[in-house]
């Protein structure tokens, strides 16, 4: 009995050796999140604009690291804090997004699963509550990986995603920011929307002049990465253009041991740029690390071209980092080592 008693403490011994041993060794979790970058300057957001914005930023990231740590995968944090930011009209995605050059809203997303390389993309949404959960149903359940407008939205609603008046997006603030837009350009303003609430009068602060779009990338404690990005696109767009934001490759890419990137700003750069899989393709060929590979790319090859804006970056190690050319961007990050971190301006860098 005493040596069986021994030998089960030996056991148990070995076993929690390994356990801990395995636990030192289980890759750890971490999350970066964007909420759009443009000119965003101190002085041009009120106090409690500002507050609000971190506090809805501080908010995402405890949900998303709490789900990480928690165990959740990556792909379904990604999906889960970009719901939330969808939800908040503070972001130019879901409700909040802004408006076409004909007063509509038109939604684009789309999310990558590092492990797999599998990919789901949506664009030109008006009636999906979630672009990001329509993005993540293409990847899942349908051999496809793009699907635009009112084939996308019945292929949602036969998902089961939740389907809405088009009048959920509008908010008065976006609605003003096309009115200015459409002013400076000498373009007809085209009528409200059916379904917006009566006018109200917002004051419209040079805020306006920044994207907004979302974006997520996160390492689970599996090592797998995800990324995801979600957009109304850009203020006064025509209508039927999409961005990058769906753009595998431009505004997304995911690729498990190299890195998951999002990005946010002048889409038809980010496109011709393909910032996201070149970003990931330095890091996988040229060896760099995931903040030099993002520097040259924002800082150099899209300031070439004439694009402005930022992006995120998760490297396979669970580094996060961003690299923008632009006075700001909305942007957090936590991970199992590091506590959380919110920033807007370029000098909290
Ligand atoms: N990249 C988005 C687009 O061009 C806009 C943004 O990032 O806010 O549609």
């Amino acid at each position: 009995m005493k040596i069986r008693a021994g030998w089960l403490s030996a056991a148990l011994a070995v076993w929690v050796l390994s356990a801990s041993g395995a636990q030192a060794r289980a890759p750890e979790w971490a999350i970066t999140i964007h909420g759009g970058a443009g000119v965003i300057e101190r002085g041009n957001l009120d106090a409690q604009t500002e507050a609000s914005l971190r506090a809805s930023l501080a908010q995402a990231l405890q949900a998303g690291a709490q789900g990480l740590a928690n165990g959740k995968t990556s792909l379904e944090v990604v999906e889960l804090v970009i719901r939330m930011l969808e939800d908040d009209p503070q972001f130019n995605a879901g409700r909040g997004a802004v408006f076409t050059a004909d007063g509509r809203n038109e939604l684009d997303a789309s999310i990558m699963d590092g492990r797999t390389r599998a990919a789901g993309a949506v664009a030109g949404l008006t009636t999906v509550r979630h672009p990001i959960s329509a993005a993540l149903a293409v990847m899942q359940h349908s051999p496809h990986v793009m699907m635009t407008g009112t084939g996308a939205e019945a292929f949602a609603a036969q998902q089961g995603l939740e389907i809405v008046d088009p009048a959920f997006f509008f908010t008065e603030r976006r609605w003003a920011g096309l009115v200015k837009e459409l002013t400076a350009q000498g373009a007809p303003i085209p009528p409200r929307p059916a379904g917006a609430p009566a006018e109200q009068h917002t004051q419209l602060l040079d805020v306006e002049r920044k994207f907004g779009t979302v974006g997520v990338v996160a390492r689970d404690t599996h090592g797998d990465l995800a990324a995801g990005t979600s957009t109304g696109g850009t203020t006064g767009k025509r209508w039927g253009r999409v961005g990058d934001s769906p753009v595998i490759g431009a505004g997304t890419y995911a690729q498990n041991g190299v890195c998951a990137v999002s990005a946010t700003g002048s889409g038809e750069f980010f496109i011709r740029a393909a910032v996201a899989k070149s970003i990931c393709a330095r890091i996988e060929l040229k060896k760099e690390g995931p903040q030099r590979a993002a520097d040259w790319i924002v800082q150099k090859d899209l300031v070439a071209l004439g694009g402005d804006g930022g992006v995120i970056v998760m490297g396979a190690a669970g580094d996060g980092i961003w690299s923008f050319n632009t006075p700001g961007m909305y942007r957090a990050r936590a991970s199992a080592k590091s506590g959380p971190e919110i920033a807007i301006y370029q000098d909290e860098r």
